[in-house]
């Protein structure tokens, strides 16, 4: 039965699909409900119901309180006690439950019901003032944060001074008495904090709760979080109430957090932490510091069967690992939470592939499960086994990789460093959702206390972030700012290592070395490569990362950039000297002796890819890049003319440097542009200094014929940048057809090449039909044909205006990270459809950064293109986000 507006519903009326209505955590408490799962009753109201709240300016939508009340009614009838009521009062938590599920970014206040007159109703039918009045403490401090904005720290210097007068360590050794006195603090604080007193009538508490819940969507921590994970701000929250269970009340008590999987490695076995004699928030908060979860088999057997049960059951329901949150009450289980957990990178491939053995999932499914982000972290930096680490300490492994970098105490404070691009370790003493900012801004965090399933411990696996967390043998103090093990102490700028997947803190910094392919991840990618029909070529400009890219994977080389080639030391002066030259004999002279060096490259990437095309593109960049810059000669110049000057030049040695110099500056300033984005690069280079060209054709062919000799199967694609018009393409064509040929000779037949052209000026991509004609294939520059379409430089852009606009959502992305589909996407379409009509066989892909962004590469699978090229490290992840694509 839905009441009124439809704003509230009961448990039993909802399921698993209804997230979008009831937020995650209700519609899982309805879906187990439904299951029969012993979970206490309570209802939720809806997303909708916040969005009315934000969209009438922060007001309750009229009728909520009355539907809130027909439903608490039907849950004191369940309970067969009364809200409110003196002697045996109902008492609910309101728990905020957003749509994505995002781990204590919002507010939940647990206990709502009591007052100094129910609170005694508790204690008599309980017969257990202690517990009674630990509630009651809990229930105000958790108020007065959330509904009032006092900071917790106030309560907790509160709580401390109680504690050290009645002479006590633990919470546990706390008497009845002593938190009695404890609430009169916290009544006190809130009273003259607020100006208010703690509203005693239990219906003003539950009204003022769900507005607080309302309103945590929007704190900032909540904000920051939904911005790194990309949840949109206008979902809402929605928010449950529901009928108070207690892991407080002795013993046989207690509340924890268990993951079907161990969420750091996968491997199937229940994970988790417990308190006993405790209630929820003291867990995943990470005010104390848990018992590993095997503890309880120990400690309650019964209750552990029933769990573990109850997990698997769980886990086959949902197909997937499950994150849940549990009670127990008086040796009884309750379930108060199951969610998909968050897991680590490499426990999430793990995880994908056992699922699949276990016939739970399909291939398809577990491929199109893969979080891309995940890809990346797996091939994470670690340390190297070999290191020699001075090991300061060892906590839990929160989220594995090794992090190093400075020292720093306070979220503020890493993000600032960070900014300042600095790697910055944030260290806590224990984890606090607050510190969300800092956390993504460090390379790594380190706690001293708290447990694996804290938020913040949650919150950095989700960000692949290595996380040691629970540190207790290390002292860390925010005000000094010092972290002290044993004897050594760690200032805040001192650099510091971590290891999150051993837990170990480590003095100074450690080589890092970078990640590696899993054999769950290596059949994953097996599985993607029967999935997709999209290829993944690598961007790979040497020998070494083409054979990284082909471990990893690649199908070729989708681009070789031939400059690279040019810059090693060894060859920048034959490369000046063939700019400075100032006749074609003086250029061509030059070109001779660069032209074995780049014959040798082009060897080396041939020998690697054996069997699989290489694409190689001419020379790009404007000629002034590989000289020196003007303001460094000008100032080397006033040097030597100083010291001829003062007579130091005898020899004539100083002058004949000068000369040399001069010269160098006149070319500099000659071939200085206004626009070099803009100006004489790529082909134009080319048709103007066509022997620059030849002399790489030349390396290009004769490499082949070496390597053809050895019997490498070599696919040459020789590939000219920048062209606008079809006639630069046509001129440059049949001087590269003619070097081939030339030199090739009877290998031609052996040797399969093509030439073809990138289209990354706007001009050629309208008029591919005419480039169509004289090219092989089309290779798509993003970078460059996205710099032209939107008329702005990337390096002028990003950092500057275009992150405004990100920000103040006036694009929906950076379209140098991902494709502009409307803009440069529409260019695409329009090019590959033309050059198709003109040459059915003509090969297209995309080179550039957007070869290795998931959208992106969705898109050029949509599209119709045949490959994409991206950097090696990009290649696993390519090829699992094309095979997404065809799901
Ligand atoms: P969060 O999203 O921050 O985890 P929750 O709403 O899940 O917030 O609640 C915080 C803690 O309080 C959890 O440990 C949860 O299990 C516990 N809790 C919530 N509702 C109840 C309840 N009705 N009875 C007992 N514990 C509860
Ligand atoms: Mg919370
Ligand atoms: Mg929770």
């Amino acid at each position: 039965m839905i009441n009124g507006n439809g704003l509230v519903q009961s448990f039993e009326q909802g399921h698993a699909g209804m997230k979008m209505e009831l937020g995650g955590k209700g519609a899982n408490l309805a879906e187990m409900t439904r299951a029969g799962l012993p979970v206490p009753p309570g209802f939720t109201i809806t997303t909708q119901a916040c969005r009315d709240y934000y969209a009438s300016g922060e007001q309750l939508p009229a009728g909520l309180m009355d539907e809130v009340n027909v439903a608490l009614r039907e849950l004191e009838k369940k309970q067969n006690k009364q809200f409110g009521d003196a002697a045996c009062p109902l008492l609910v938590s309101v728990r905020s439950g957003s749509v994505s599920s995002m781990p204590g970014m919002m507010d939940t206040i647990l206990n709502v019901g009591l007052n100094d007159v129910t609170v005694h109703g508790v204690a008599e039918a309980t017969q257990n003032p202690r517990f009674a009045y630990d509630c009651y403490r809990r229930l105000i401090q958790m108020f007065g944060n959330v509904v009032f904005g006092i900071e917790p720290i106030r309560f907790e210097k509160l709580l401390h001074e109680m504690k050290t007068s009645c002479g006590v360590e633990h919470d546990r050794d706390v008497s009845a008495e002593g938190w009695k006195q404890l609430v009169d603090r916290y009544k006190e604080l809130i009273a003259s904090k607020s100006g208010k007193p703690f509203p005693q009538s239990a219906d003003e508490q539950l009204q003022l709760a769900v507005e607080a819940v309302f309103r945590s969507w929007n704190n900032s921590r909540a904000r920051v979080y939904r911005k790194v994970n990309r949840i949109p701000d206008e979902q809402g929250t929605a928010v449950n109430i529901q009928a108070m269970v207690f892991g407080n009340k002795g013993d046989d008590c207690g509340t924890g957090v268990v993951f079907t999987r161990d969420p750091s490695t996968g491997e199937k076995q229940l994970y988790g932490e417990y308190l006993t004699n405790a209630q929820g928030e003291d867990v995943v908060a990470g005010v104390r510091t848990p018992l590993p979860i095997a503890e309880l088999e120990r400690d309650m057997p019964d209750v552990f069967a029933s769990l573990k049960h109850t997990a698997e059951r769980l886990e086959r329901h949902y197909r997937d690992m499950q994150d849940i949150e549990f009670t127990v009450e008086h040796g009884t289980l309750y379930l108060l939470q199951t969610r998909t957990g968050k897991r680590s990178a490499q426990a999430a491939m793990k995880i994908g592939v056992d699922l699949v053995d276990e016939g739970i999932l399909t291939k398809e499914e577990a491929i199109a499960r893969i979080e891309i982000g995940h890809l990346d972290q797996l091939l994470h930096p670690a340390i190297p086994a070999d290191a020699v680490l001075d090991v300061l300490a060892v906590g839990l492994p929160a989220s594995p990789g090794a992090a190093t970098g400075e020292a720093v105490f306070d979220a503020d404070t890493a993000e600032e460093k960070a900014k300042a691009g600095r790697r910055v370790i944030l260290i806590r003493s224990e984890t606090t959702p607050e510190d969300i900012h800092g956390v993504l801004a460090a390379e790594g965090v380190l706690t001293s206390r708290g447990g694996m399933t804290s938020h913040a411990a949650v919150v950095a696996r989700g960000m692949g972030k290595p996380c040691v967390c629970g540190c207790e043998e290390v002292r860390i103090d925010a005000d000094t700012r010092e972290l002290r093990a044993g004897e050594t102490i760690i200032r805040e700028g001192d650099s510091i290592s971590i290891d999150g997947s051993t837990g170990r803190v480590i003095r100074g910094e450690v080589p890092l070395r970078a990640g590696e392919m899993s054999a769950e991840l290596s059949r994953l990618l097996e599985w993607a490569d029967g999935i997709r029909t999209l290829r993944v070529a690598a961007n790979a400009d040497n020998p070494a990362d083409a054979a990284k890219a082909r471990e990893f994977g690649a199908e070729g080389i989708g681009l070789c950039r031939t400059e690279h080639m040019f810059l090693a030391p060894e060859r920048l002066p034959a490369v000046r000297e063939m700019i400075l030259a100032e006749t074609k004999e003086e250029r061509e002279a030059a070109l001779v002796k660069l032209l074995p060096m780049q014959q040798e490259d082009f060897e080396g990437m041939f020998r690697v890819m054996d069997g699989l095309p290489v694409t190689i593109r001419l020379l790009d960049p404007p000629l002034h890049e590989f000289l020196p810059n003007a303001d460094e000669l000008r100032a080397r110049a006033a040097e030597l003319a100083a010291d001829i000057r003062s007579g130091g030049d005898s020899s004539g040695e100083l002058r004949s440097q000068a000369a040399e110099l001069e010269t160098m500056l006149r070319k500099v300033r000659s071939l200085h542009e206004a626009n070099p984005m803009l100006g004489q690069r790529g082909c134009r280079l080319g048709v103007l200094f066509p022997e620059i060209y030849d002399m790489q054709t030349e390396a290009v062919f004769r490499a082949a014929a070496v390597c053809i000799r050895e019997g490498v199967h070599v696919w040459p694609e020789v590939m000219v940048p920048l062209v606008g018009h079809v006639n630069e393409l046509r001129f440059l064509r049949g001087r590269i057809e003619h070097t081939a040929e030339n030199v090739l000779g009877e290998l031609l037949s052996r040797c399969p090449y093509k030439v073809g052209t990138m289209i990354e000026v706007p001009r050629a991509a309208l008029t591919a039909a005419q480039i169509a004609e004289c090219a092989d294939f089309f290779s798509f520059g993003t970078n460059d044909l996205t710099q032209m379409t939107y008329g702005c430089s990337r390096d002028d852009a990003e950092g500057k205006f275009l992150t405004h606009y990100v920000d103040h959502k006036l694009l929906p992305a950076n379209p140098f990270q991902t494709l502009d589909r409307d803009g440069v996407g529409q260019l695409i379409e329009w090019a590959l459809e033309q050059g198709k009509a003109v040459r059915g066989d003509l090969k297209t892909g995309v080179c550039g950064e957007h070869g290795g962004d998931p959208e992106s590469i969705f898109f050029c699978h949509q599209a119709g293109l045949d490959y994409v090229s991206c950097s090696p490290y990009r290649i696993p992840l390519a090829r699992i986000a094309a095979a997404q694509a065809r799901l």
